[in-house]
């Protein structure tokens, strides 16, 4: 069973195709284009490509097209992409505007290209279907709440991915178990030994942060929207909400440029004044640029104070686990997040931490109560593996 997942930017394409045979979970190709003008082309190539490199003869060779979807109004889990599946996705640009509309129109470009091969989306909500009423609600009036202003959730499939392998790196088969099987019985599969509580930093170009007790969510440091949370790149992160009324009137802003500036002029990039992209602001920082410095300590205390609210939620932790561009690859920052937090039970190794860079590893010390751990994410994998069991099921 071949599975295409199509991860859609608004000017980028990127792909992996996986062989889902029966027990095998093979990548059989990967690829991808940036600054992408022409779409249609772009998704034609993307074909050419897959035939070129000998793993398709045609379109119809594909199982499925994959999509690591953000966010639907009424719709999450995984769901097959019909022209109503899409609609509620327009429904819900507004709370998604740098993800929402570039999968509207390439899952109807995808649509349009390969008619005959089913398309499915995981939504990114979906792991945080089961978390706890208290976090997934804001302090709005009802009617609010009912037009979809709450505490959603997003990387869910990164997140999924750490639920599943940091429990197999921690012997727990039981939970990891359970976390393969949570869309399929809602998180219900036992488990048999004490309770596993992880906490999963995706740190990237989006940024969060995710409590784990026994490989089902209890909540997501990104909220009602992907640009809540730890700052991110360019989009800001958490706000107080009287902050927009008052800059659109202070600044005399218009509410279509307030939007813009939060999600393009925000962030990290934003705070620094240099880039968004964490290489170049470390690059500053270590040149003196005090705006530049000021923005890596910002995205450090913000990473400590979900840390704190998933510590006290999940009543502890037994790992705490690093991913994504940054939390892979960046020790500096793994470090700053680390620091002082002896009297929890949590105690990096340096020289370990400092020599890890995109690979698995165990970074705290031996005698560190909460194990730290590397763990490289695979999303497309979780969207992959879900989107067989849906062909499977219909
Ligand atoms: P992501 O969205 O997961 O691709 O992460 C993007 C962020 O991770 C950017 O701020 C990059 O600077 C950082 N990043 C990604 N890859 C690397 C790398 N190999 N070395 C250092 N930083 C990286």
């Amino acid at each position: 069973m071949k599975v295409l997942v199509a991860n859609l930017g608004s000017t980028s394409l990127k792909w992996r195709l996986f062989d889902l045979s029966g027990g095998t979970e093979r990548m059989l190709h990967k690829g991808g284009f940036e600054r992408v003008t022409d779409y249609p082309k772009a998704i034609d190539d993307c074909l050419a490509q897959l035939k070129d490199a000998g793993q398709i003869d045609s379109e119809q060779d594909l199982a499925a097209v994959g999509f690591k979807t953000v966010i639907a109004k009424g719709l999450s889990g995984c769901v097959r992409l019909d022209e109503g599946a899409v609609k509620a996705m327009e429904a819900f640009n507004a709370i998604a505007p740098a993800h929402n509309p570039a999968y509207v129109s390439g899952v109807r470009l995808f649509a349009q290209r390969v008619p005959q091969v089913p398309l499915v989306g995981l939504f990114e909500t979906a792991f945080y279907q089961w978390i706890p009423e208290a976090a997934q609600r804001y302090g709005v009036p009802e009617a609010w709440f009912e037009a979809g202003v709450r505490r959603w959730g997003f990387h869910g499939a990164s997140h999924k991915f750490i639920a599943e392998r940091s429990a197999e790196l921690l012997g727990r088969e039981d939970v990891a178990n359970r976390a393969r099987r949570l869309y399929v019985d809602s998180g219900k599969s036992a488990v048999q030994g004490p309770p596993l509580r992880v906490i999963s930093l995706h740190l990237g170009g989006s940024s969060s942060i995710t409590g784990i007790l026994n490989g089902v969510a209890v909540g997501n440091s990104l909220g009602m929207s992907p640009q809540s949370g730890l700052p991110h790149n360019n989009r800001v992160g958490d706000l107080d909400s009287f902050a927009v009324p008052f800059a659109m009137r202070a600044l005399g802003l218009s509410l279509d440029e307030v939007e813009r500036q939060m999600c393009k002029e925000g962030g990290l990039k934003g705070l620094s004044g240099v880039s968004n992209d964490i290489r170049d602001i470390d690059a500053a920082a270590k040149s003196g640029d005090a705006r530049a410095k000021r923005a890596l300590d910002f995205f450090v205390h913000e990473a400590r104070r979900w840390i704190g609210a998933y510590l006290v939620q999940l009543n502890g932790a037994d790992a705490i686990v690093f991913t994504a561009g940054i939390g892979e690859n960046r020790s500096e920052i793994r470090a700053g997040i680390c620091s002082d937090l002896g009297h929890l039970g949590i105690e990096l190794d340096p020289q370990v931490n400092a020599a890890t860079r995109a690979t698995e590893a165990v970074i705290s010390t031996p005698r560190s109560a909460v194990r730290l751990m590397v763990i490289p994410t695979n999303e497309e994998l979780v969207v992959a593996r879900e989107v067989k069991r849906f062909l499977e099921n219909i």
